[in-house]
């Protein structure tokens, strides 16, 4: 099997063909996805007892950066993709369907959309409105999904809901519903600044499927074990492709710009070391996740802590700033070059697609969890964690 980094480059130059098109259109990354597949990389996380490459997050997330550098949307895709697989890696192993539905990932390559925002609740991903209900060997659920990025293009969309319509708010499951058994009447567009090409549309969503197609753990653990950390650490590495790229280009700038006057440093460059700093920062932060991640994972002492939880939470928040500030510096350091859209020094589509960083789960409703858990949680003395 020829090395994953070769399979993501061939991807990432699919992407970086189309990504000005998907940007101008607003539409999906077709070809992304057929390149996906093409290279099985939808499967790689997915044990080889199921028939994927037992990947480790880490491999995911450096192709998650490569795509990245070249288009944000594509990259996001592959993200999101990736963070369903591993709620079902790690929360579905009990489950002789969801065992199976892993076959069939691996072997179809099936993309996976995710539906946890809802109309009346927003980005509060531990509390839902819409409730499961059983009804003999079968459930029914209908939710106003107000945002399911490429939710028109995926083979399965993995929704949490109440446990029953009895149920709390916090009390939930998530259940995994293939596109012929749900309907999806598209209730809003997505017609947004940047991650154009993610066609996060809003839809009602109304399905009808086996019961057995609910994860068996609640949804509480599934979020708590892996979606939150594995959501940070992809997130971050497709805003650190991206915030590399703009920073690649202002380096190209500036040393245009030294050719032209070999003796002179240009003004930009100081900026370019600023920023390099920055992304230096963010790289550490990241992989310093991943590893922290990878360690929880055999340790569920660790793995449930509230020092682990804040840990994955200062990784995105820390990221989405980061990438912010390095692609403004970027800006300025190309100038109208950079603002311009045509150049191969324009910033334009990474600064629009970065500004979504911060509000995907909004940092402030992040830093507002946090607050409460560092009321009771020490921080670490440790420079070593
Ligand atoms: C590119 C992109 C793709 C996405 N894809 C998906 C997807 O596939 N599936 C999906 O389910 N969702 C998706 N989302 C939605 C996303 O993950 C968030 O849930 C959503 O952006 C939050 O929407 P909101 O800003 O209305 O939310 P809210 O979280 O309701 O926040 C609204 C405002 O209230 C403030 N606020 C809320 N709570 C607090 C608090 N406790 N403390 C302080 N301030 C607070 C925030 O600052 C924010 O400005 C996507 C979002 C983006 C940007």
């Amino acid at each position: 099997m020829i090395a994953f980094a070769n399979r993501a480059a061939e991807v990432a130059a699919v992407a970086a063909q189309h990504a000005d098109a998907l940007d101008r259109e607003a539409r999906f990354p077709h070809e992304t996805l057929r390149a996906l597949k093409d290279a099985r990389l939808l499967s790689i996380l997915i044990p080889e007892e199921f028939g994927g490459e037992s990947a480790s997050l880490a491999d995911v997330a450096e192709i998650c950066s490569l795509i990245g550098q070249n288009c944000a949307s594509s990259a996001m895709m592959y993200a999101m993709h990736n963070i369903k697989v591993s709620s079902l890696v790690s929360h579905g192993r009990d489950s002789n369907w969801h065992c199976d539905f892993m076959q069939r990932i691996c072997e179809e390559q099936l993309l996976l959309a995710s539906a946890t925002t809802e109309g009346g609740i927003g980005g509060d991903l531990r509390n839902s409105i819409c409730a499961v209900e059983i009804d003999g060997d079968n459930f029914k659920l209908g939710k106003d999904a107000t945002v399911i990025s490429y939710g028109a293009h995926a083979d399965a969309i993995l929704v949490t809901a109440r446990r029953a319509p009895d149920a709390p708010s916090s009390d939930q499951v998530m259940a995994v519903v293939l596109k012929d058994q749900c309907k999806l009447n598209r209730t809003t567009g997505w017609d947004t600044l940047g991650m154009r090409g993610t066609c996060s549309e809003g839809f009602r969503l109304d399905a009808e499927a086996p019961a057995a197609q609910i994860l068996p753990k609640p949804f509480a653990e599934i979020a708590a074990q892996s979606m939150l950390a594995t959501s940070h650490l992809l997130w971050s590495a497709v805003w650190f492709g991206v915030a590399n790229n703009a920073l690649a280009r202002a380096q190209n700038f500036v040393r245009a710009q030294a050719k032209g006057r070999p003796n002179v440093t240009p003004p930009g460059a100081l900026r370019v070391a600023e920023a390099a700093s920055m992304l230096q920062l963010m790289r550490a932060n990241t992989l310093d996740g991943l590893r922290r991640f990878a360690r929880a994972q055999a340790d569920s002492d660790e793995l449930t802590s509230v020092g682990f939880a804040v840990a994955m939470n200062n990784i995105k928040v820390g990221a989405s700033r980061l990438a912010g500030e390095i692609i403004n510096h970027a800006m300025l350091v190309c100038g109208i070059l950079g603002y311009k859209n045509d150049t191969p020094f324009s910033i334009g589509r990474h600064m629009r697609d970065v500004l979504s960083a911060p509000i995907m789960i909004s940092n402030d409703r992040i830093f507002g969890n946090m607050s409460n858990l560092l009321l009771i949680h020490r921080l670490d003395p440790h420079l070593a964690s």
